[in-house]
């Protein structure tokens, strides 16, 4: 079970994200998002600025997190004592649970905890943020003499609004502490409870690598999936999640992907049990395109411009033949000017299967 700061939003509402982030965590495969590293790196750069390392970045950074250094070297004046990259903790019944806020700033009697968030398209909030306060309930317990804790953001991009610091007392304290205390008895209970919703996106049980591991997960974007291939609006409460749309994207590619390698081995002559390459006559179409206005006018007896469409395209096939009808004219007149050209494509046998499988197993 991991029971992360960064992913409180999850475990609080999800009793069966813990144990999905453990299983996913072990899975190797796992990648970190371009976006994700770009963070990890303003992290590391934060942090070896506050231990006094001498540390270069680029001019917009430097500018970005101008403001953030501003607030931390006035707290300092002021004699706030500074712990960066620090890790604190705290016993919630048997389950230990560790965070390392970016910045935590404290006075005998207050602290500040401020977590830079250096992504920009969603704006993280100050206020109810289950991390903080996580973060919060850790400092509280580590310095017993504070009466106080403040939580603040820092997002100086995108959606972010900058620096915002909101109060976490005593009492909002108690309040939160027994959310966390009853959502780890819950998914100690009922490891495999999923709840699914907003709080899924940029889970880990979503991309371990492997693509989802999350059963609720996968329930619904197999319905929606099923539904798109159906060709019915999917219905919106299967859709929470842009990882949804992901999913179903990689199921259609599959499933794509496994019938023109079916296409290619079946017109290589490879037999495929159950299915077999026919040919079939193509959609009638003209067979020259770029002559046939002149050859209609010669028909009809007007002028070419008539059969010529948009885009320098001549009058479809079914308009021609409604208009020999109209005009009374031989319904055989066009046949040397259209042509029916031979497909291929494969097809289900109707005689028996050489196995009961019908086939596809063996598909790449
Ligand atoms: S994807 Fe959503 S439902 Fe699944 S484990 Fe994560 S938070 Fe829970």
């Amino acid at each position: 079970m991991i029971y992360r700061p960064s992913s409180a939003h999850r475990w609080i509402r999800c009793a069966g994200n813990p144990r999905l982030s453990a299983i996913s965590a072990a899975c190797k495969r796992r990648v970190t998002p371009v976006e994700a590293s770009e963070g990890i790196k303003k992290h590391a750069y934060l942090s070896a600025r506050l231990k006094g390392e001498s540390v270069k970045t680029d001019t917009e950074t430097e500018e970005l997190l101008k403001s953030l250094f501003d607030v931390i070297v006035e707290k300092r004046r002021a004699g706030a004592m500074l712990w960066s990259e620090v890790k604190f903790s705290k016993m919630f019944g048997d389950t230990e649970i560790c965070g390392t806020p970016d910045v935590v700033l404290t006075t005998p009697k207050e602290a500040l905890i401020i977590d830079l968030k250096w992504g920009e398209g969603r704006k993280v909030e100050a206020l109810h943020n289950d991390q903080l306060e996580l973060y919060g309930l850790l400092v509280y317990n580590n310095f017993p003499t504070v009466e106080n804790v403040k939580l603040a953001i820092y997002q100086p991009r995108g959606q972010g609004e900058g620096y915002v610091e909101v109060d976490f007392q005593k009492d909002d304290a108690d309040f939160f502490e027994d959310l966390v205390i009853e959502a780890i008895e819950t998914a100690t209970q009922h490891p495999n409870q999923y709840y699914t919703g907003p709080h899924c996106w940029g889970c880990a049980a979503l991309d371990c690598g492997l693509g989802p591991i999350c059963p609720a997960v996968l329930e619904m974007t197999l319905a929606a999936t099923y539904a798109t291939l159906k060709d019915e609006e999917p219905r919106a409460e299967n859709l929470s999640s842009f990882a949804l749309l992901d999913f179903e994207a990689r199921v259609r590619d599959y499933f794509k992907r496994l019938g023109d390698s079916a296409d290619s081995r079946l017109a290589a002559g490879d037999p495929i049990p159950g299915w077999q390459w026919a040919s079939y006559e193509g959609q009638s179409k003209w067979a020259n395109e770029d002559t046939v206005a002149d050859e209609l006018a010669e028909i009809f007896g007007t002028t070419q411009e008539f059969f010529v469409r948009t885009h320098e395209k001549p009058m479809t096939i079914t308009e021609a033949r409604k208009l020999l009808k109209t005009r009374k004219l031989d319904a055989n007149s066009l046949d040397k000017l259209i042509i029916k050209p031979l497909r291929h494509r494969r097809r289900r046998d109707t005689g028996e299967f050489e196995t009961e499988d019908p086939g596809f197993d063996s598909v790449e």
